[in-house]
């Protein structure tokens, strides 16, 4: 609380970058690490889409900006445009992802290369653009959206599924890499969500993936990105390098 009543969110004061924060679970990630009090960076390929998300996320100061994470040199380009509006970055949230779905003997070059460029290499790119500042300032929070799926795989999903696993040991590495200069690196494996992602499913396959899920349902947005806020806040800051599935019971 600070004088008058206000109360203020614990990471008042931060700037946290989001990719893929204009849909699903990222918005709700924008939104949540608002709702905390960061000053929040939107980051989606289509730019009109994330200055009008910053515009409509709780409290004030929030910007958005074109980036397709694929692309080096656009990733570096945004992050220094938000970084000069916003200040410099104390968390990334690398949320971007694609699926293109396919069975392994009609995956084509293209389906196994875009999710690659996008889930893995993008997690790379703007991990890298934001690392040498917060090494100067010794502290920041870098969180990557993996999935059950990375853990667990699935028929149809081998680009995917090897695209989050390898989520999973860059995760590891950079926790390892930066934890001297007080730099926290986790990940989070949602299971099925309801999102544009997950709208494809038919009812059949809706109840049959209800049916794996020990809590019963899929999960929403939300359920993803109160976890995001708590790991990427003060109550997390002995926790890096780890894994959490926020899956209803999925993958335990
Ligand atoms: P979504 O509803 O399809 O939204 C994807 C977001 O990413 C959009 O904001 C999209 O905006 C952006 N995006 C796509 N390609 C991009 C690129 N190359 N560069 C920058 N932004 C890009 O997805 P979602 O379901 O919320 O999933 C979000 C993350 O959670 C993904 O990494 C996904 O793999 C992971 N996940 C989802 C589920 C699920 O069940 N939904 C489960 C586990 C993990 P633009 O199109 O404008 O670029």
């Amino acid at each position: 609380m600070v004088a008058g009543g206000k109360s203020e969110g614990e990471l008042h004061g931060q700037v946290a970058l989001v990719t893929g924060g204009t849909r699903g679970i990222g918005r709700a990630v924008a939104e949540a690490l608002a709702e905390g009090g960061a000053r929040v960076g939107v980051l989606a390929r289509d730019g009109n889409r994330s200055r009008e998300v910053a515009e409509e996320l709780p409290g004030e100061g929030h910007a958005g900006v074109a980036c397709d994470v694929a692309d080096r040199e656009r990733a570096q380009a945004a992050v220094k445009e938000l970084e000069e509006l916003l200040g410099p970055t104390g968390i990334l949230v690398n949320n971007a992802g694609i699926t293109r779905d396919n069975i392994l003997l009609r995956l084509k070059d293209e389906e196994w290369d875009d999710v690659m460029a996008v889930n893995l290499k993008g997690a790379f790119n703007m991990t890298r653009a934001v690392t040498r500042g917060m090494m100067k300032r010794r502290s920041g929070v870098i969180l990557n959206i993996t999935s059950v799926v990375g853990l667990m795989g699935n028929a149809g999903q081998t680009n995917y599924a090897a695209s989050k696993a390898g989520l999973v040991g860059f995760t590891k590495s950079v926790a390892r890499e930066l934890a001297p200069r007080q730099i926290r690196c986790n990940a989070l494996a949602p299971g099925f969500i309801e999102t544009d992602m997950t709208d494809a499913l038919n009812e059949a396959q809706v109840e049959g993936l209800k049916e794996q899920i020990p809590l019963g349902r899929l999960g929403t947005p939300e359920d993803v990105a109160e976890v995001v806020r708590f790991l990427a806040g003060p109550h997390a800051r002995y926790i890096t390098g780890q894994v959490l599935a926020v899956d209803g019971g999925m993958a335990m």
